[in-house]
């Protein structure tokens, strides 16, 4: 896989759709514990809509997708998730060039993780998705830098994210709804973080 194309982003989605869905419940139960129960609804739906949209308007280019799952999230998701995601896979859209190879693919999605960061205003070890998508950027830097193959690399940023969700269980969340239950926020995963290491699990299944 030299360049990833339009099929490739959509099968990016498709697969974080299912996985969504599949761990819908589980989702939901992290956000139960430190926020508002509503994580793996809220993504679920979300994500339906996405894969929706990509069938009812088929994008022509891997902007489109990204600009296309961007919007929808930013519209059909409630709660703060949606805006976050939506702002990543947006600025991935604009900082994207085509033809997309793994380079490119990890500096866009490295701006997106920017963009994310400039809205929510989270730094790592502040317990969000941030501590899944950082380690996941890194991971794709890393890997362009050692001239790895990006099946390879998508599958060290999805161990990434999945090491860094893990990882926010013993942290005190910094931001969003979970912040306001100060030190009772530490032992749980945070479920944002969980649902960004499956976007990355995604990303090595459409690779593979
Ligand atoms: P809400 O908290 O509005 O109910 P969700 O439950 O859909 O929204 O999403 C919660 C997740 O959003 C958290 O687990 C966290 O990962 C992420 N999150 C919340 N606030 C921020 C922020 N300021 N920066 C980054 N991520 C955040
Ligand atoms: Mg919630």
């Amino acid at each position: 896989m030299d360049t990833m194309d339009t099929g490739f982003f959509v099968a990016w989605f498709e697969e974080a759709a299912r996985l969504v869905r599949r761990d819908r419940d589980r989702l939901t139960e992290l956000d139960a514990a430190i926020g508002d129960a509503d994580h793996g609804t809220n993504l679920d739906r979300g994500l339906t809509e996405v894969t929706k949209a990509l069938a009812e308007w088929p994008p022509s280019s891997p902007v489109q997708v990204l600009s296309s799952a961007g919007a929808t999230l930013i519209r059909r998701v409630g709660g703060a998730s949606g805006p976050l995601y939506g702002s990543v896979f947006r600025q991935m859209s604009k900082a994207l060039d085509t033809p997309v190879t793994l380079a490119g693919f990890a500096a866009a999605f490295d701006q997106g993780v920017v963009a994310l960061q400039r809205l929510g205003k989270a730094a790592l070890g502040d317990k969000t998705m941030v501590d899944a998508l950082t380690p996941a950027s890194r991971a794709l830097a890393l890997a362009v830098r050692d001239g790895v193959g990006a099946r390879e690399a998508f599958e060290q940023a999805a161990r990434a994210a999945a090491e860094g969700a893990k990882a926010t269980i013993p942290l005190q969340a910094r931001k969003g709804r979970a912040s306001y239950l100060g030190e009772r926020s530490v032992g749980h995963e945070d479920p944002g973080a969980a649902s960004a290491a499956l976007f990355m699990a995604a990303l090595a299944t459409a690779a593979a």
